[in-house]
């Protein structure tokens, strides 16, 4: 084991969306840039991202679609390289890609595809990429050679050296806790606790919603079952696919509504979401008094979910034609059909998140810079900070921009 320390001008840590585009820009400018990936591969998440298609941005980009305990903090970076520079580049590069429902853009071919380009941007920058080299530790060097010191450990698990580097900028690239085997990681956060900088709270986003009511076996039961929604929580509402799965709700609806999910809330879920329910029972009524109401349903509705539905809530009137029925009971259950309250127990957790809501405190970096306030040379990125967006490309485009910023100032 031996020790030799070397020179940057920058030190990026992590090797994800926001480290890698970070470099480029910080390199194209000419700065001496060294990037350090604990794992043995760069970029695993852009990789594993969007089915493997890698939804890299949206073509509607605003600060509503982000998630921070200071909602205005990401308006800077994200006007400053917005979703049309990287549409650009990703066309500059040739890279086939597809619009696909409420403006997400995919590649075509394969996420490899974005990561190459990042990986020759870096190269023409002449930025240095190490993979399997974990961080350790920090310090503040403070002297005429640089300010930061970063210590970590090189090579297989067999055979690690230890070495140490000197930067004059730090960029933490380190992304956050979602899915430890892919890289996630807590380590941004110490950095942070280290040069005392606040910390927000932390839990999963964009993540599956589960129950230990009745509801997990009607989940179970129905598992596979799909179907579009309107789901509201905490004053938001999305309209998009639901699934049901062995152990809760997934799908995009549910991952974004998780967003704003807090233990001991309800979700409301609007079954038909294009139908004025209530005056369509009413007119079926009319129109087909003969047809049983789980027939009507199963018309607009899976008919495994009509089932379960009709054992929640009709169950001594399942064999009662339409027309039996008063308009008022079936007002009374359009309004159940329009807000079903479901009560989660739970998320799956940093598991299956896609992201981590929450993290190092946006209050005191500078939103131009990504900069720490009052530590001069000391940098946050990507999903390491308080800033998380909605499904839909929005979290690579915070990458790219909150990446941008700082690889304009390192
Ligand atoms: C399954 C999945 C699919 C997703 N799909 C999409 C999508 O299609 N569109 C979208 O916009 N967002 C998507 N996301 C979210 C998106 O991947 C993240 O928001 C984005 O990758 C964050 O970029 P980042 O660079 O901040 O962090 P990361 O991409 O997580 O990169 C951080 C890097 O730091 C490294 N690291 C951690 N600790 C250390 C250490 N001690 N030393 C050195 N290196 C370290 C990690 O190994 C990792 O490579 C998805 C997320 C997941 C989990």
């Amino acid at each position: 084991m031996h020790e030799r320390i070397e020179h940057y001008d920058v030190i990026i840590l992590g090797a994800g969306a926001a480290g890698l585009f970070c470099a480029a820009v910080a390199g194209a400018r000419g700065r001496r840039v060294l990037v350090l990936e604990k794992a043995n591969k760069v970029g695993k998440k852009i990789l594993m991202s969007g089915g493997g298609r890698c939804n890299f941005t949206n073509r509607v980009v605003q600060p509503e679609h982000f998630v921070s305990g200071n909602p205005h903090f990401c308006k800077s970076a994200l006007s400053r390289y917005t979703q049309w520079d990287f549409i650009a580049l990703v066309e500059r590069y040739g890279i086939d890609y597809e619009e696909r429902a409420h403006g997400q853009l995919f590649c075509q071919n394969s996420a490899q595809d974005i990561l190459t380009m990042l990986l020759q941007e870096c190269d023409k920058a002449g930025v240095t990429v190490s993979s399997r080299c974990g961080v350790r530790s920090i310090e503040a060097a403070g002297d005429s050679t640089g300010r930061f010191s970063v210590s970590f450990d090189q090579g297989p698990d067999t055979e690690k050296s230890n070495r140490s580097v000197v930067c004059q900028s730090l960029v933490v690239a380190t992304g956050a806790l979602s899915i430890p085997t892919l890289g996630g990681s807590g380590i941004g956060y110490d950095i942070a606790a280290q040069f005392s900088l606040p910390l927000t709270e932390r839990r999963a986003g964009l993540v599956p919603l589960m129950f230990s009511d009745a509801m997990k076996s009607i989940c179970e039961r129905l598992s596979g079952v799909a179907l579009e929604v309107e789901v509201h929580c905490n004053g938001q509402s999305f309209t998009e696919n639901l699934l049901f799965t062995h152990r809760g709700v997934s799908g995009p609806v549910i991952l974004q509504i998780s967003n704003y999910w807090y233990p001991g809330n309800t979700v409301s879920i609007n079954l038909l979401p294009s139908l004025d329910i209530s005056q369509w029972l009413l007119q079926s009524k009319r129109d087909q008094g003969h047809s049983l109401l789980r027939s009507l349903l199963a018309q607009k509705l899976p008919k495994a979910l009509v089932a379960e539905l009709q054992t929640l809530w009709w169950s001594n009137d399942a064999e009662r034609k339409l027309a039996d029925y008063s308009d008022r009971r079936l007002t009374e259950l359009a309004a159940l059909l329009g807000s079903w309250i479901l009560k989660p127990s739970g998320t799956e957790g940093y598991r299956t998140a896609e992201v981590t809501l929450g993290g190092v405190d946006t209050v005191g970096m500078s939103s131009r810079t990504m900069e720490a306030g009052g530590h001069d040379g000391l940098f946050f990125i990507g999903e390491v900070l308080d800033v998380s967006g909605h499904l839909g490309g929005y979290n690579f485009q915070w990458a790219w921009s909150s990446g941008f910023c700082a690889g304009q100032y390192v």
